[in-house]
């Protein structure tokens, strides 16, 4: 129940409708019996300055940033932690003495699910990334701190390939990027551990799409992780053709769990009942 003592936390996104955030959050808090409630804030880009300054003045606990604001929000934050950095994205905020810190649970949520398989010996194991966007940062991050092998990442624009390449080089983490285009996928397939998908490709609508044909699945070793970021639908096409080389398949809600679980952990500072924000969102589905 809202009250005249109700502590505000949400998300920051634009569009931010769609955002399955609130569901999971809000199922946690009633659960835990908390005095907060979790809220979809819709904010422009050009409002995201304005918005923050709001954020203090009325008291705002914490928030989630979403596209397009978790590069935007870094400068404007008092602290940022090394992950968030290294990373170039900030998707959890909190307000505390110190001001305002922000980090990012993108990468734990990520990893969530791939140090559940205890799957052994990661240091000699190959990732192959597909896309290089904001969310390709995070799992190139969780693929260092798993300290893999090596990190292959596949994208469609020379120009960004090498800007991402390049941004790795001075990360406060211990990571080397190589980069290749689409062209080198089917030698990089046969080689990968742990095939990510990135990119939006076979997301709902289009879901009889997928970043790799059949032919290019037929190289993936039996055992290899194929992991997809999209969570509707599930599974994708990507990972129906991972399961048929005889693939893992991680679809992208446990991570989505997973990065919110630890945002509230840091904002409420007590554990989190994970399976009610998974159940939340399973019926929900
Ligand atoms: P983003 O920053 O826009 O990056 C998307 C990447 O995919 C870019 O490298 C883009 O290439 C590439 N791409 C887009 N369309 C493509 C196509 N048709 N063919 C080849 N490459 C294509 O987006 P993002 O924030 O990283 O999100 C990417 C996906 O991850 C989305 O589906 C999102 O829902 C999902 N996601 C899931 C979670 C989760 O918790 N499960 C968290 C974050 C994101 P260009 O740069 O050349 O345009």
């Amino acid at each position: 129940m809202i009250k005249g003592t109700t502590k505000l936390l949400g998300i920051v996104g634009y569009p931010v409708e769609h955002s399955m955030s609130p569901i999971m959050h809000n199922a946690a808090i009633a659960h835990l019996g908390v005095d907060y409630v979790y809220v979809p804030f819709p904010v422009a880009p050009d409002q995201l300055a304005s918005a923050y300054r709001g954020f203090q003045a009325i008291g705002v606990q914490g928030f989630n940033l979403t596209i397009p604001h978790k590069q935007a929000i870094i400068p404007l934050l008092d602290n940022v932690s090394k992950l968030a950095t290294a990373v170039g994205a900030v998707n959890t905020v909190w307000y505390s003495d110190k001001g305002w810190s922000g980090t990012n649970t993108d990468v734990a949520g990520f990893l969530a699910p791939l140090k559940d398989l205890n799957f052994p010996n990661w240091h000699e194991k190959i990732a192959v990334i597909l896309g290089n966007g904001g969310a390709s940062r995070a799992v190139v991050a969780g693929c260092a701190e798993l300290g893999m092998a090596e990190i292959h990442i596949v994208g469609r624009n020379p120009q960004k390939l090498e800007e991402f390449r390049q941004s790795w080089l001075h990360s406060p983490l211990p990571i080397k990027v190589n980069v290749h285009n689409w062209q080198e996928l089917n030698p990089l397939i046969k080689q990968a551990d742990l095939l990510v998908n990135t990119t939006p490709v076979g997301m709902s609508p289009h879901i009889d799409r997928s970043p790799v044909d059949a032919e290019n699945f037929e190289g993936l070793k039996s055992g290899a992780i194929a992991y997809d970021l999209i969570y509707t639908p599930r599974p994708t096409r990507f990972l129906q053709l991972a399961k048929n080389q005889g693939a893992v398949a991680i679809d992208g809600l446990e991570m989505l769990i997973q990065q919110g679980a630890a945002a509230l952990e840091i904002w409420l500072q007590q554990p989190i009942p994970i399976s009610v924000m998974r159940q939340s969102l399973i019926i929900d589905n």
